[in-house]
């Protein structure tokens, strides 16, 4: 009910057409626990796009593929206090993105997605996820089709500068690719399955890969609010402009939250509140 009252605070983002479009009134969320107990509650037929959130499982799936020497090779992971699709720190850096959850360290690791073209390469990442993670992703064109129909300037220099300092190869094809994944699409429940992935040991993804995703989500993954957030909530967590948010609770569950309306450091306002909320109450920071 608190919550609800966020979602009128949020703004929906302009430079995504479709998105712009969402209904601010939307709030859903999804809990879903290691010993197989659901809980859902509001608009939980929505469909939305990932967006940033598929970021952690683009770094899930190259760590399983190739290996965190390879992975690492081509993105950090050190947390960034700028916006997500910041150039200036691109740039500072030397075109080595900072770390996997901001653009330049998506579309970094969308050079190494196995597959001929970008849709393939969505597909491969698309195809991995629903059949280890149990959950039905689509790959939304109709939003796909919005995300070409402005020129993303800022992703296209970030593009030009990882394909400058030899850090990406077929800089076309791998911007598409990333543009493909972040329309991976599904509902609150398919948030909650693919973030079970990273709560327990899993027959299909190695410990190590899963404390590697964790951690990085913990620092990175809401960018520049990320130290205020783990402070706050102590939950790895990651956000995407659709307004989709997903929190780990390692060994217990994941808890999944859509609402399109966004704060100013471009994480959904109604969501953050309600994560917040659920952390605080259950008292599940994983710093005690
Ligand atoms: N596709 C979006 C972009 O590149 C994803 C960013 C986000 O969700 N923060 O701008």
């Amino acid at each position: 009910m608190q919550a609800k009252m966020h979602t009128q605070e949020g703004k929906l983002p302009n430079y995504i057409p479709l998105l712009a479009q969402a209904n601010p009134n939307w709030l859903a969320v999804q809990i879903q626990t290691v010993t197989g107990q659901n809980y859902n509650a509001g608009d939980i037929h929505c469909t939305f796009p990932l967006m940033s959130v598929v970021k952690p499982f683009i770094l899930l799936f190259l760590l399983q593929q190739l290996g965190a020497e390879i992975v690492f090779s081509h993105v950090g992971m050190k947390p960034s206090d700028l916006p997500f699709n910041s150039l200036t720190q691109l740039i500072a850096d030397k075109g080595f993105p900072r770390n996997p959850t901001i653009n330049s360290g998506a579309i970094a690791l969308c050079s190494l997605l196995p597959g001929i073209n970008a849709f393939s390469r969505c597909e491969n990442l698309r195809l991995w996820l629903n059949q280890t993670a149990g959950c039905q992703l689509v790959l939304d064109n109709q939003m796909l089709d919005s995300v070409r129909s402005l020129p993303n300037d800022r992703n296209l220099a970030i593009t030009r500068l990882l394909t400058k300092s030899g850090n990406i190869h077929s800089p076309e094809t791998t911007l598409d690719a990333y543009n493909h994944v972040c329309c991976l699409a599904g509902t609150v429940a398919d948030l909650a399955r693919i973030g079970m992935l990273l709560v327990q040991a899993h027959d299909a993804i190695a410990p190590q890969n899963c404390r590697i995703v964790n951690a990085i989500m913990t620092t990175c993954g809401l960018y520049q609010a990320s130290a205020r957030f783990a402070v706050e909530v102590g939950l790895p967590t990651k956000s995407g402009v659709s307004g989709a948010i997903l929190s780990i609770v390692p060994t217990q569950g994941a808890i999944a939250c859509y609402s399109p309306g966004l704060d100013e450091t471009g994480n959904s306002k109604a969501s953050i509140f309600l994560i917040q909320q659920l952390a605080q109450n259950l008292n599940l920071s994983i710093f005690g």
